[in-house]
């Protein structure tokens, strides 16, 4: 195989910059360009050493600090060598000219990762949990990515599939030795066994679970003009970004920022004000108010405390469902509304309250709670779940009076879908489809 490079690590100024070499020829190309400092003869594996790295003409790059980590034991099990130079695109796009003048070839999206699962090092969905630890955007996220790299996912999909071999093995004892099987009893054990299996991956596809760890929660704060949406978005956030006014309907668009809760992401909006519009710029507003309140996880309902309820207010209220929470704003006023239909009160100015508040939108967000081998990722989830169609046809089958060897395309056909998700048995497109989405340098 050829011997690859590429800058592993990010682009733009930084304390250093990293280039990566992965191939037979890493040593090679290593020596041909450092000069460790003060010392001849070949270097140590896993040593880090201190020295210069030297252009064609012998001019000095850079000072560096450069190390050979010798197959097998390396990211991608072949010679890796790395040349930790001073950060910031000059130096670093230097250095990896060097090394591709030398020999290597320009690494593509993922390669070294990719090399890696190739000889066998890690699993396809070890080397997904990969890009998830790199992409993370919450610790929700880097938590769910760090367990598929622990192995979490290979765990219980490899038991689930080791199932699946132990029933194949059953079926085609019976139907290669039917003098020998009993047949009924075999056909209830693999209904049965199938049916198990089944549940067990439905029981670690929780979509919304999922889409929560690697998203996030969107929570839309709904209410009529001037309860205080936009005041109560500053204190959740912490921030003063939401343009608080007392003259009724200037949030006329919708207007997001992200905070983090507990490890989740949420994302909260502040949408226009929810009454008949005056005007045409507003009505807009108003429409994507009520297209993103369709669309969120979490709805609060913004009442103001220190007024009576209004027809809007009602309306919004007799809408509500299980994604709704009531909050009664400006409790630090004078009441005036009846707090009979509040699940919390608030006051956004003096943020009594928002703890509270926050407290609640964490506990109906519920994702804290991901158990081991959790699937989160698409591509897992899609395919656990044809799995899972697929052993409940089977069962179905045999339930009907089927003869076994019927239900056994259905039973090879889960297995190899539980394949797909650890890579023992992806397709090459499938493999290209999941290193398409790496960056150059992982
Ligand atoms: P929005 O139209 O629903 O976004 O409401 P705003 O956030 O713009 O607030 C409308 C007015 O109510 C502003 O003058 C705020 O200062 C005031 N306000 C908001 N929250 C509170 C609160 O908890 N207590 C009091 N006393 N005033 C508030």
């Amino acid at each position: 195989m050829s011997t690859v490079a590429a800058i592993a690590t990010a682009r733009g100024e930084g304390g250093i910059a990293i280039v990566r070499v992965s191939g037979g020829e890493a040593e090679r190309i290593l020596m041909g360009a450092f000069r460790p400092a003060g010392r001849a003869g070949a270097l140590e594996s896993h040593r880090l050493y201190f020295g210069r790295l030297i252009d064609a003409q012998g001019r000095v790059i850079d000072e560096v600090m450069a190390v050979i980590m010798r197959a097998p034991k390396s990211y991608t099990r072949e010679d890796v060598a790395e040349i930790h130079c001073h950060g910031g695109r000059a130096a670093a796009e230097q250095a990896l000219r060097r090394v591709l003048e030398l020999g290597a070839l320009p690494a593509g999206p993922g390669e070294f990762t990719r090399r890696a699962f190739e000889n066998g090092r890690i699993d396809l969905s070890e080397a997904e949990a990969v890009m998830g630890i790199v992409s993370a955007g919450s610790t929700a996220a880097l938590r769910a990515s760090v367990r598929e790299l622990e192995g979490g996912v290979s765990r219980f999909i490899g038991a689930c599939r080791r199932a699946l071999t132990d029933l194949l093995a059953l079926v085609e004892a019976s139907n290669d030795f039917p003098e020998e099987i009993d047949e009924p009893a075999a056909a209830r054990k693999v209904a049965c066994e199938a049916r198990s299996i089944a549940g067990r991956l439905l029981a670690h596809t929780d979509e919304k679970a999922a889409r929560i760890v690697r998203e996030g929660v969107s929570v839309v704060l709904a209410g009529r003009p001037n309860v205080g949406k936009s005041s109560l978005m500053n204190a959740l956030t912490g921030s003063e970004r939401a343009i608080v006014t007392e003259i009724p309907g200037t949030t006329r668009d919708v207007l997001t920022e992200s905070v983090n809760l507990d490890g989740i992401r949420i994302d909260l909006s502040d949408t226009a004000g929810q009454r008949a519009a005056a005007d045409k710029v507003e009505m807009i507003g108003v429409a994507r108010a009520k297209e993103a309140q369709k669309n969120a996880d979490i709805v609060l309902i913004v009442l103001d405390g220190s007024e009576e309820l209004t027809d809007e207010d009602r309306a919004l209220l007799s809408e509500r469902d299980e994604r709704c929470i009531v909050v009664l704003n400006k409790d630090d006023l004078a009441g005036g509304a009846d707090d009979a239909e509040a699940d919390v009160r608030v006051s956004a100015r003096t943020g009594e309250g928002v703890d509270a508040l926050a407290a609640m939108i964490r506990r109906k967000a519920g994702a804290s709670a991901l158990q081991e081998g959790m699937l989160t990722r698409e591509r897992h989830i899609a395919c656990a779940k044809a799995a899972a169609e697929a052993l409940q046809r089977a069962a179905q089958a045999v339930e009907d009076g089927a003869p076994l060897d019927m239900a056994s395309v259905d039973l090879w056909d889960a297995r190899r879908l539980l394949g797909e998700i650890t890579g023992e048995d992806a397709t090459e497109s499938v493999i290209d489809a999941v290193f398409k989405n790496f960056c150059v340098g992982k």
